[in-house]
């Protein structure tokens, strides 16, 4: 796609508050209407007689995720899954993650358990939502192959399939094209009884791969070329993770679909709008079984919305894979990646994905998202949350010269402490958390870039003569700095001037022009500090069919060695907080070691830094 101007977000949209969206308006409509007021739900899910009366379905509505385990899910399968689960919780119905695994050759159990904690971590839990269905487990489309063989095979009784045997260049050619109708397979007019026996022949394994596919019979002229009687079953000699060798043929996605969703009950069935021109299809198949007796009306209902387009992101899983294969990131969890795996490592919240869902809402054309509001909403939500603190990125030693002078010795050192939440994170009524402690004493480090010894003009910071608080302790003046032979600073020289303290009676008595940031030499704990950026430097890597990998970002990662106070080393692996003045970081999930090794990955900065 190109590039289109960015959709705004929906500010009204908060965690308590829900806009309005076409999804749920059909949904209020069907349960005002009493659509599947009727519905029964007998039997387990793949059983032939689900259909027949039971006891009453107690869900309101069904949707489903359905998720093929073949990669990793990313953040607009976030979307997706926060809109499916989103509305069957606010609307007392059920969600069912379904694995739809019709397709051995790629799909791997290693996939299925990573969705599974994906789902779980963005705070949606089938096991809750889905156990009026009697099931614990989350459904998978391999359950019902023999269900789907046997609709198969009703189809063909009817009159509504036929074993092709074209060659796959001849059935490319015969499908015809936008301008141009289709031509009738030779093998369209097979009697029943020559399909079925071919079409067990093919399940018997006595055809070769690709020699044959059942398709459906609707209509060569069709407009919509998916009505060219599709394929609807392949050969295809594959181990698959779940049924194992049990079958040689398997359902196409566009056949299997809509039969898992009516045998698990599914009332609306909510997919991107690549699968607008499959719903005649979806549509037709369900009246087919229903006329075969198979299923029982009221049939699942399609609907389709505009899918997520993040700028500075890709979403394709074939380009996400190519990052990982050729080694531009370090894995899929990278915490530069998309991926779920990927922003929970960098630093993401799973309430925060869930307010951009929220935020960028459901609607039915296409628009791209600023990934800056992705960001917006991690900030929104951690802002409250995340414990402040001190870490010095860039670190350079400074030297108070008179400490022993004016307190006694130079190993003096005295606490401080600062509180975690400022005053306007607390909400009113919450018991606000325990302050931070930390010390201070003769040697501090500093930003380099707080010292000037010659200063820019409006430069408040520490140059020599100037007089500047130490954010939590005391006031210093600036009396210079010491250099090696090339030049460098090595260490910058001040003076404390006692009684200046911060939170003492005498913290005004000396007026400071500015308050930086520091860690004591005494306490700081060195810690590596992985200050991650946008993966992409342009906003559409994959706009007009030029190589993404050519717009990679050289300094999406920049690794630095800092200096942390220790309320930040003691940090619990995925503690988020926020580092003063520099922005959001997260202890990282995997190598971070509390007080022994730590480790930090940059979320986010304080403001949008990529704005225009
Ligand atoms: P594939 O090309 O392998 O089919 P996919 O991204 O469509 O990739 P699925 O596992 O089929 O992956 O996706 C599961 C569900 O997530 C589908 O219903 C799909 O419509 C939805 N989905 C995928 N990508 C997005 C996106 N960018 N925005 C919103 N929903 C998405
Ligand atoms: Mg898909």
């Amino acid at each position: 796609m190109n590039a289109p101007t960015p959709k705004a977000p929906d500010t009204n949209a908060t965690a308590d508050h829900k806009v309005s969206n076409f999804l749920r308006q059909i949904i209020e409509n069907d349960l005002d209407k009493g659509t599947y007021a009727t519905r029964r739900w007998a039997g387990s899910p793949g059983d032939a007689t689900h259909h027949a009366a039971g006891q009453p379905d107690p869900a309101k509505i069904r949707t489903r995720f359905p998720p093929e385990p073949n990669g990793y899910l990313h953040v607009g399968h976030a979307k997706s899954i926060c809109i499916n689960f989103g509305l069957a919780k606010e609307y007392g119905g059920v969600c069912h993650l379904r694995f739809d695994d019709t397709n051995p050759e790629k799909e791997d159990t290693e996939y299925v358990n990573s969705i599974i904690d994906a789902v779980k971590w963005l705070g949606f839990d089938w096991a809750q939502l889905g156990q009026a269905a009697g099931s614990a487990a989350p459904y998978q489309a391999s359950d019902y192959f023999d269900f789907m063989y046997r609709a198969a095979e009703a189809l063909i009784e009817a009159g509504y399939a036929y074993v092709d045997e074209q060659s796959a260049e001849d059935m490319r050619a015969n499908r015809g094209d936008f301008g141009k109708p289709g031509v009738d397979s030779p093998f369209r007019s097979r009697t029943v009884t020559e399909n079925l026996t071919r079409f067990r022949e093919m399940r018997d394994g006595k055809l070769d791969d690709g020699a044959a596919v059942l398709r459906a019979k609707i209509d060569m002229a069709s407009p919509n070329i998916n009505l060219r009687d599709p394929a609807i079953y392949r050969i295809r000699r594959a181990t698959h993770h779940h049924t194992g060798d049990t079958w040689c043929i398997y359902p196409m996605y566009t056949f299997a679909h809509p039969i898992e969703d009516a045998l698990e009950q599914i009332t609306h069935s909510i997919c991107t709008l690549e699968f607008e021109d499959q719903r005649p299809f979806y549509d037709w198949l369900m009246e087919r079984l229903c006329e075969c007796k198979l299923l029982a009306a009221p049939s699942p209902k399609q609907y389709e919305f505009a899918r997520l387009n993040l700028t500075y992101v890709i979403t394709s899983k074939r380009k996400l894979a190519q990052l990982v294969n050729e080694s531009k990131v370090s894995g899929w969890d990278d915490p530069r990646m998309p991926t779920i795996v990927g922003l929970r490592r960098r630093g993401y919240t799973p309430e925060s994905l869930r307010l951009f869902a929220d935020r960028i809402g459901v609607t039915k054309s296409d628009s791209w998202i600023d990934y800056s509001t992705l960001e917006g909403c991690l900030r929104e939500d951690l802002e409250n949350k995340a414990h402040r603190g001190m870490a010095v990125l860039d670190p350079v030693k400074l030297v108070l010269t008179n400490w022993a002078e004016a307190f006694g010795s130079d190993g003096y050192t005295e606490d401080c402490t600062q509180p975690a939440l400022p005053h306007s994170a607390i909400a009113e009524g919450q018991t606000p958390p325990a302050d931070r402690m930390f010390k201070i004493g003769k040697e501090v480090w500093i930003e380099r870039e707080d010292f000037e010894e010659v200063p820019p003009k409006g430069y408040k910071r520490l140059f020599p003569g100037n007089v500047v608080r130490l954010k939590g302790g005391y006031v210093i003046e600036c009396t210079g700095c010491a250099r090696d032979a090339a030049g460098n600073v090595t260490e910058v020289h001040a003076k404390v001037i006692p009684g200046t303290k911060s939170g003492t009676p005498g913290a005004d008595s000396v007026k400071a022009k500015a308050a930086i940031t520091w860690v004591s030499v005494a306490d700081g704990v060195q810690a590596e500090v992985r200050l991650y950026d946008r993966l992409f430097a342009e906003a559409h890597p994959d706009a007009g069919g030029k190589d993404f990998l050519q717009s990679l970002n050289p300094d999406s990662l920049k690794v630095v060695t800092a200096y942390v106070e220790p309320s930040l080393a003691g940090a619990q692996p995925d503690q988020k907080f926020q580092f003063e003045r520099f922005g959001y970081f997260v202890a990282d999930r995997l190598d971070h070691v509390a007080g022994a090794k730590p480790v930090f990955n940059r979320v986010t900065g304080l403001k949008d830094s990529w704005g225009k």
